[in-house]
């Protein structure tokens, strides 16, 4: 016998939200690197001008607002590992920072591509690789959905839905 009789499912769910802490490293690592990639090339492609395109606001901005939503990510899952090494709660801090983490580097990986224009669809710029795995994590290895619930019941206290 693995664990406990009877609280098998309390201690598969501390399994559970601890891989929600290495999958929100990854995803965080993922949006970095989206962004790295796509202000690269934004800094170095000249159209029409001879201004780099990275100087236009409407490139920054959605590149900005995602640094902004991983770094924010990446915080609440320190805090999620930090109350884990305190064997405190960190079931609400976990899913949030998954949450946050895939909704950014999805995002990232979105914008890099657009930012690549034709470029993002190579395989050669990688925008296209990040843009197809970031997505998994939106609904791997919990949902938004469900995590949403998560937040309703425990965090909000409303009653569960489903
Ligand atoms: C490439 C890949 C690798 C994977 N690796 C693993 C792994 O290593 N280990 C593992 O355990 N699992 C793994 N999974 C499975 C993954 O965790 C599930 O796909 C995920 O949890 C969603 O479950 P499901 O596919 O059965 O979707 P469903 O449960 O069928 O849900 C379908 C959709 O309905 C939504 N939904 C369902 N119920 C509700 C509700 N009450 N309220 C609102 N929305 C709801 C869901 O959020 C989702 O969007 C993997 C999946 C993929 C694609």
């Amino acid at each position: 016998m693995i664990g406990t009789v009877d609280g098998g499912w309390a201690e598969l769910l501390d399994i559970l939200n601890c891989e929600r802490i290495v999958t929100t490293a990854g995803l965080v690592g993922t949006g970095a690197l989206a962004l790295k990639l796509a202000v690269d090339y934004a800094r170095e492609r000249k159209v029409f001008n001879g201004r780099p395109i990275g100087s236009y606001q409407g490139l920054q901005f959605p590149l900005a607002q995602q640094w902004a939503e991983l770094e924010a990510a990446r915080l609440l899952n320190l805090k999620a590992a930090s109350n884990f090494d305190r064997k405190l709660p960190f079931g609400s801090e976990s899913n949030a920072a998954k949450l946050i983490a895939s909704q950014a580097a999805s995002a990232a990986a979105e914008q890099s591509m657009q930012v690549m224009g034709g470029m993002g669809y190579s395989k050669e710029f990688h925008a296209e690789r990040l843009w197809r795995d970031a997505r998994l994590f939106r609904f791997a290895p919990v949902s938004e959905e469900m995590i949403l619930n998560y937040i309703s019941t425990v965090n909000l206290g409303l009653p569960r839905s489903y």
